[in-house]
């Protein structure tokens, strides 16, 4: 068997990540500052397509683009205490500019609630102006004191965020089940499988009154949070001071929500859920090309295999993909590596075999297979290709996932499992106590929250301490 280019990826994660993320020319770790990375061309034709995805989705549900500033008022960040305590150790201070020492300090965004909500003062005043559903796609900046690693932790990180405003509560959790639509409609697209958890009281978003997130499977069993939403009630509306007028004339605070989708995070888990140890896997309209066509040439027989490759170039651009006819001076073997690594999800191959009996021979990425077919059967090959890849891949995904998940009914069974690596089901107290205890034995086992989008009732008492469960939850490691 040829030899893969990148090492394993299921046994040595670690490195065949960082191998991929530079020979597939997604992400430069060179540009010398710590958690702080550039995305090349490659990367962002991946983030194009998941910003337009979930841009789309919102913008149907009634979501209209805005735009804020990058630096908000240190004042404005005090405004919500529990939002502050959460954030006020992590952020990037600007305190002098142009030579002098600021009047103020300012602070980039690590997320955009104390800029939203005074602006929101100022612009709803009646029930007429609700409900306002916002999103701004930008970058956020933190500064994360664990390990960074580009993609998966960074100091500057790309996301979508929401923040919505309603008259009433119900509206309001109405907004959550949509904004879960959307990334289960979007996740399902990009071929991503995932858990939607609701967080337990001690691991919600600094002033939220209920957090869900998405967990997505790293090969290794831990889970990945990619994308939250969050019930804020009327804690943010209060301190600053967003009222409207209601049909009766009285002055009510509105019910807010707001919804993280975290680009960058995502983009590694498309890297790190569909690509195998040949490079990336990328459905149709994600990578640098949908087809690349190489020709195989033998001496005396080059012109024939160029110009049918010309014709094939033609009828599949003219079938709507796009389409790269290589025909540099590398050696074909060279030329199926290079593409492989980059995630083109089909090959066509074209040899004087192929002039002489009418035929293209097809090389599917995502299973490694190659397939002969006629000229005349090309185009609806390639149909059927680009709806089959992404089922496999999602498949895939999901298989995996189903895989790692196990119900345990005991501490022996919990610390068991937890040592082979899997996502664990079972009842939960719902005390900060028990959800410790788990840490500390298993080594990092964090209580992700109860599972919303498969809801279990509790079967037995709490794993942990014996009392009765109030329901059951996701354990697992975090990224
Ligand atoms: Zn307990």
């Amino acid at each position: 068997m040829e030899k893969a280019p990148l090492p394993n990826k299921v046994r040595e994660f670690s490195k065949w990540y960082d191998e991929v993320l530079s020979k597939a020319e997604l992400i430069d770790i060179r540009y010398g500052v710590k958690g702080f990375v550039v995305y090349r061309p490659n990367a962002m034709i991946i983030v194009k397509k998941i910003y337009d995805l979930f841009e789309d989705e919102l913008k149907k549900r009634g979501h209209k683009q805005m735009l804020l500033p990058l630096v908000i008022p240190m004042s404005n960040l005090r405004k919500e205490a529990e939002h502050v305590k959460g954030f006020e150790n992590q952020v990037f201070i600007i305190e002098r500019a142009g030579g002098d020492v600021l009047e103020e300090k300012l602070v980039l965004r690590p997320t955009s609630e104390t800029a939203i909500y005074p602006m929101m003062s100022l612009w709803i005043k009646s029930y007429k102006d609700l409900p306002m559903k916002l999103f701004q796609s930008v970058a956020v900046y933190r500064h994360e004191t664990k390990a960074t690693r580009p993609l998966l932790r960074g100091r500057e990180f790309l996301w979508i965020e929401t923040h919505d405003a309603f008259a009433t509560s119900e509206e309001a959790e109405a907004q959550i089940k949509e904004d879960l639509e959307i990334a289960k409609k979007v996740y399902d697209e990009l071929g991503l499988a995932f858990i939607v958890v609701e967080r337990e009281e001690f691991d919600r978003f600094p002033g939220a009154e209920r957090s869900f997130a998405y967990d997505a499977l790293m090969p290794n069993g831990e889970v990945l949070q990619i994308a939250t939403t969050h019930y804020l009630g009327q804690k943010f509306s209060k301190p600053f001071e967003v009222m409207f007028m209601d049909e009766r004339g009285v002055n009510r605070y509105p019910y807010t929500t707001c919804f993280g989708i975290g680009i960058s995070r995502t983009l590694a888990a498309i890297i790190i859920t569909h690509g195998d140890d040949y490079g990336l896997v990328l459905p149709f309209g994600m990578a640098i090309y949908d087809i690349v066509i190489v020709p195989i040439l033998y001496k005396g027989k080059e012109k024939e295999v160029i110009k049918k490759a010309r014709r094939i170039e033609e009828i599949v651009r003219n079938a709507g993909y796009s389409v790269k006819l290589d025909d540099g001076e590398e050696t074909p073997g060279e030329k199926f590596y290079k593409w492989e690594m980059l995630g083109v999800p089909v090959r066509i191959e074209i040899g004087s075999r192929e002039v002489s009996e009418g035929t293209v021979t097809v090389f599917r990425r995502d299973l490694r297979k190659r397939e002969k077919k006629k000229d005349g059967e090309l185009v609806e090959y390639l149909g059927y290709l680009k709806s089959d890849m992404i089922r496999v891949l999602r498949g895939r995904s999901w298989n995996t996932l189903k895989e790692r998940l196990v119900k345990v009914n005991s501490r022996e069974e919990l610390l068991e499992e937890a040592g082979k690596g899997k996502i664990i089901l079972a009842n939960f107290c719902g005390k900060k106590e028990c959800a410790d205890g788990i840490k500390a034995e298993t080594r990092g086992y964090e209580v992700r929250g109860r599972r919303i989008d498969e809801p279990v009732e509790p079967w037995g008492p709490c794993v942990w301490c014996g009392e009765g469960a109030k329901r059951v939850v996701v354990l697992a490691k975090a990224f």
